[in-house]
């Protein structure tokens, strides 16, 4: 949950706002029609100003989880010191844990960026348990910070214990790293919503792999997918570094990020959804499957 405009790029409160009135109710619904409960990751600045958009996910009995305290590209946990990590960790956990009077155990790093010190920042923050870590991704060249996110590669494909300095390796602490599904694409809405052959087949060896197993997936969606927004065409904002990474992570990754928003993202989202459900999966929270 975050205030990101696909359409028109950037942060905006406005569309904060539409998520909350029309993506949220709409993702709700969808969950209450399947039984679903699910782990809904908030920045925290923003249910700061908007906290009822964290209050309306319990009653359903959804988890509140952490996306950090802002989704400002230039404080991704990528960048930030071990200090700053904490401090933004604290401050968001207790802003959520003030709003919904449950303790917030969960994280999921705002795009996915994560460095060396994001594990211990974690612990020493009180989160239990993080999922930022997508293996065997490969598209992450499209993404910011993708360097980093080569480790990705090697990651484990079932829930771990992390090692103290790489949230994509296994290891000896008692941070639990929950991955996102991934099958060399990811799992996850945009995938969904830009490719929904290639979804299918991403779908098809998921399925294959856990259907005798008791291996979770784990699939990513936001709610402002789900919302329809005016385009104020507006230039692409550049927050790459070289005019490559600029084409690849800016242009062209915010022109494809655009196919099938709004009620189309909902209906392709419930086939998901229905795949799952006649295969007899169950739909748990993070904290819950724990
Ligand atoms: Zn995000």
């Amino acid at each position: 949950m975050e205030t990101t405009s696909i359409v028109n790029g950037g942060l905006r409160t406005e569309t904060g706002v539409k998520v909350w009135k029309d993506g949220m109710p709409r993702l709700l619904d969808l969950y209450a029609k399947y039984n679903v409960k699910a782990t809904f990751f908030f920045i925290a600045d923003f249910a700061k100003d908007f906290p009822d958009i964290v209050k309306m996910i319990q009653p359903y009995g959804h988890e509140v989880a952490c996306h950090g305290l802002t989704h400002d590209h230039k404080q991704a946990f990528d960048v930030l010191n071990f200090d700053e990590q904490k401090r933004h960790l604290r401050e968001a956990k207790k802003i959520l844990e003030d709003i919904s009077g449950e303790e917030v155990v969960t994280f999921r790093a705002p795009a996915l960026r994560v460095n060396e010190f994001t594990p211990q920042a974690l612990i020493e923050s009180g989160f239990k348990i993080d999922s930022s870590v997508a293996p065997q991704r490969i598209d992450m060249f499209m993404s910011l910070g993708s360097k980093k996110k080569l480790a990705w590669l090697k990651a484990p494909r079932t829930p771990y214990f992390v090692s103290e300095n790489n949230l994509a390796r296994k290891g000896n602490t008692q941070l639990l790293e929950v991955p996102v599904s991934s099958f060399a694409f990811p799992y996850i809405g945009t995938f969904m919503r830009i490719s929904p052959v290639l979804n299918k087949v991403t779908r098809f060896f998921l399925y294959h792999e856990t259907k005798n197993t008791t291996k979770p997936i784990n699939f990513l969606i936001h709610p402002n997918e789900l919302i329809e927004e005016e385009t104020l065409n507006l230039k692409t904002e550049k927050r790459a570094d070289n005019y490559v990474s600029y084409l690849l992570s800016d242009v062209l990754r915010r022109r494809l990020k655009q196919h099938n928003l709004g009620l189309n993202a909902r209906d392709l989202f419930e086939e998901e959804i229905e795949f799952w459900d006649k295969k007899k999966y169950n739909f748990q929270t993070i904290r819950d499957l724990i």
